[in-house]
């Protein structure tokens, strides 16, 4: 079972003492996320490890999980999306960011302040994750709208007024 985790962190302080953070924080937690989605039901769970650079520098790095609700936007129903992300983070400060070459696949991130809510930054990390589009493979809408237009070529056969209309003939 996960364990829920802390709502304040000190990233750099976990990255000087290389811990590992895993566990769940629910979706219904976040504030920007939910107006991505079609309900906030679930957790985003994490894996993450926060440890230094060869030059000292904080990182975070680690997967992330989360089922999202989202909407088709082919169909406009909601569909079940599962985040799945690689999470690879550098805290850097404004002046680093300007001056340091980054490590290559990290994302540097600056910090307003030296504890910082571990909701909002998974949050960060989820919204960034988001596709642009999401689509079903198969829209359940289109598969019966599809399924309509092969019958129309048998629609004599299998439309149950045409029983009605022989029977009008027939009369
Ligand atoms: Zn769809």
């Amino acid at each position: 079972m996960l364990k829920d985790l802390p709502t304040l962190i000190e990233p750099k302080q976990l990255a000087l003492e290389t811990r590992h953070l895993k566990g769940k924080i629910a979706l219904a937690q976040m504030t920007r996320l939910p107006g991505n989605l079609c309900d906030v039901q679930g957790d985003a769970q994490i894996d993450w490890l926060f440890a230094q650079d060869e030059k000292g520098r904080p990182t975070i790095q680690g997967d992330m999980q989360a089922p999202l609700s989202v909407l088709c936007q082919r169909c406009l129903q909601p569909m079940r999306w599962v985040c799945n992300t690689k999470v690879a983070l550098i805290i850097l400060t404004d002046e680093q960011i300007e001056n340091e070459k980054l490590p290559v696949g990290y994302e540097a991130i600056t910090l307003t302040s030296t504890q910082v809510s571990l909701i909002r930054l998974v949050e960060d990390e989820l919204i960034l994750a988001l596709p642009i589009v999401t689509m079903h493979k198969k829209c359940p809408s289109n598969e019966f709208q599809l399924a309509e237009s092969l019958l129309e070529n048998n629609t004599y056969k299998n439309n149950p007024f045409n029983v009605l209309s022989e029977l009008k003939i027939k009369k």
